[in-house]
């Protein structure tokens, strides 16, 4: 077995619905990567509830192969709560993070964070979340080779990164690249959406062919990386424009869906219009 790469995908889950007007709430398509060689494995993210961090340890260990290293790309909770049934299937792999994102890391699993991400999935999640430790310098082993960790800042939240692979031209994105997916705008903000538009020139100047978004449609066409990008420039450049002229959420969220009628998760853009334009209806 040389190099090589494989992924984990969970499909939207129910949530509660926090917006007026939309009955059937999920929580977006989601996916979590394995990149292997002869000597060992690096996953990158680990999903959010107890059963998908069981089911992803028992698809990492159909691999036969050895876990050494976890990789969380940013400080969302729904790409590491699943970390702890990880740990107990492979205990010698080890959790790692950017250094300057772990604070995020362990406020999002802080009791106050943890009754909010409780509330979405309710007896889901785990009691004893485990935060990821520090990664000296910026590459993970990947067994007997290495992935080059991209700090690219704010996306949709601070601190996010890729993970490059050269060897396999595989970028694994996190929440810099979504895939065919609504993207997460709530609490965001003119500064926000250009520092995602530079992250997504950033990871285009990687020039992978395949990329692995965190949220993914399960009917996506493919992984083509140049696609992808191109599709989350338009996507904050229309939402950016449409924010604009747009002065009650169910505007702003007609003239996306209009552009975008066939994108999954339009809850996640129910929730941004809301959060963004709900005070001034
Ligand atoms: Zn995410």
């Amino acid at each position: 077995m040389s190099l090589d790469f494989d992924v984990f995908v969970v499909d939207p889950k129910p949530i509660p619905s926090a917006v007026p007007g939309f009955e059937e709430a999920t929580w977006p398509p989601s996916t979590s990567t394995l990149i292997s060689d002869d000597d060992g494995a690096l996953l990158v993210d680990c999903l959010i509830t107890e059963r998908e961090g069981r089911e992803l340890a028992a698809w990492v260990k159909s691999h036969g192969c050895e876990l050494g290293y976890v990789y969380i790309t940013h400080p969302h909770a729904d790409h590491f709560l699943g970390l702890p049934e990880i740990l107990a299937a492979f205990p010698a792999a080890k959790p790692v993070a950017l250094a300057e994102s772990i604070p995020a890391m362990k406020e999002q699993i802080s009791p106050g964070y943890l009754r909010v991400w409780g509330g979405f999935f309710p007896g889901q999640l785990t009691a004893r979340p485990v935060p990821p430790v520090a990664l000296a310098g910026t590459t993970v082993p990947v067994g007997g080779s290495a992935a080059a960790v991209i700090p690219v800042g704010t996306t949709d939240t601070g601190h996010s990164s890729v993970v490059h692979v050269p060897g396999l031209s595989l970028v694994v994105s996190g929440d810099v690249v979504y895939n065919r997916t609504h993207m997460w705008l709530s609490g965001s903000t003119p500064d926000s959406r250009a520092s995602w538009a530079r992250a997504l020139d950033a990871v285009a100047a990687l020039e992978a062919d395949t990329l692995i978004a965190g949220h993914r449609d399960p009917q996506a066409a493919d992984d083509d990386a140049r696609r992808q990008i191109g599709e989350c420039r338009r996507y904050i450049a229309d939402f950016e424009a449409a924010l604009e002229r747009s002065s009650a959420p169910a505007e702003l969220i007609d003239r996306m869906m209009a552009a975008y009628p066939d994108v999954a998760n339009p809850y996640t853009l129910w929730v941004a219009a809301y959060d963004l334009l709900g005070t001034r209806t």
